[in-house]
């Protein structure tokens, strides 16, 4: 079936936070895309012009670690945003329990990562919904950072154009307290996040509920204090916790190197004032460092 006399249709891809997923033929190209049809057809105000200027300037966003918006146009009161295709993504290397990461593996997929974050968080663009599923991995072995800025066009599906934007294991402290200002640092947790999933190969922080995952972090890195975190009882939703100890950082993560744990720990800061930007991340001697990030044409990948 073609979509806009471009665009052949093929199989569903999956079901996502905005709607269903196609992959098609791109028949100006030849090229495989991937198809999101996200649903606009019943609101009100459809496709107001605010989103499309956005879509617009996510369509200029161009990085080797981003992924590409080939096109967007609306279609049968859907709207449709083309992606190059990606082959598989971050979660499924995570889980392959076939697939081993060597430190110079992880070290690769986190600068990507940061890369690809730090070309958007330049021209003040947020991801707010970083995760692995969202970290897309092509034939090459680059990592591109998939749905820009989508979280702020078009909202959550849940409770739209609030703060609960993140899958919550990766939800920055700020925002579970309510913060109606965050800034990049909301991206930098969750890329922190990820850096401990593909340390420990299992999610690091799995809170059941909001409350439930502010106990998960405050159980790793020790309640914050007010003078650690001035603006915290600021916060709309701050409610006081009870106190509990940072454990050694080292016993948690076994396995990692100083080098990581000191990034990771700079990572994780709870001030997002004082939380380390992915440009200094990027900056940081874990990536200067030995062992040198493997060549992404060498990363192990799923089967
Ligand atoms: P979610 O909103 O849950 O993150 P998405 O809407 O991003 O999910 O994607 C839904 C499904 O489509 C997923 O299974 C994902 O792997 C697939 N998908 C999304 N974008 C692409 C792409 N560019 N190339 C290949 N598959 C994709």
């Amino acid at each position: 079936k073609k979509v806009a006399d471009r665009y052949l249709k093929r199989e569903v891809l999956g079901e996502g936070t905005y709607g269903v997923v196609y992959k098609a033929i791109d028949t100006q190209t030849g090229q495989t895309v991937a198809i999101k049809k996200i649903r606009i057809g019943k609101q009100k105000e459809g496709v107001n012009f605010t989103a499309l200027r956005e879509i617009k300037l996510l369509k200029e966003l161009k990085d080797p670690n981003i992924i590409e918006l080939i096109d967007c146009f609306p279609h049968k009161g859907n709207l449709h945003l083309v992606f190059e295709f990606m082959e598989t993504d971050l979660e499924a290397v995570i889980r392959d329990r076939n697939i081993f990461l060597a430190p110079g593996d992880i070290k690769s997929y986190l600068q990507m990562t940061l890369k690809g974050l730090a070309h958007c968080h330049k021209k003040w663009i947020l991801h707010r919904d970083m995760k692995p599923n969202n970290l897309l991995i092509g034939p090459n072995g680059q990592l591109k950072l998939a749905d820009f800025g989508l979280a702020r066009i078009f909202g959550s599906p849940d409770r739209r154009f609030t703060h609960q934007v993140f899958a919550r294991w990766y939800r920055a402290p700020e925002l579970l307290f309510g913060t109606k200002q965050y800034g990049p640092g909301v991206d930098v947790w969750a890329a922190a996040c990820i850096f401990a999933e593909l340390l420990l190969r299992r999610p690091f922080l799995q809170g059941s509920s909001d409350i439930d995952q502010l106990g998960k972090i405050f159980a790793a890195f020790g309640t914050p204090s007010p003078t650690q975190w001035p603006d915290m009882v600021y916060l709309p939703d701050y409610v006081e916790y009870q106190f509990v100890p940072a454990p050694p950082l080292r016993s948690l993560f076994p396995m990692a190197t100083d080098d990581a744990l000191d990034l990771l720990s700079k990572m994780f800061t709870y001030d997002p004032k004082d939380r380390i930007s992915v440009q200094q991340a990027l900056e940081h001697r874990y990536f200067t460092c030995p062992p040198q990030p493997t060549d992404p044409v060498k990363l192990p990948r799923p089967a």
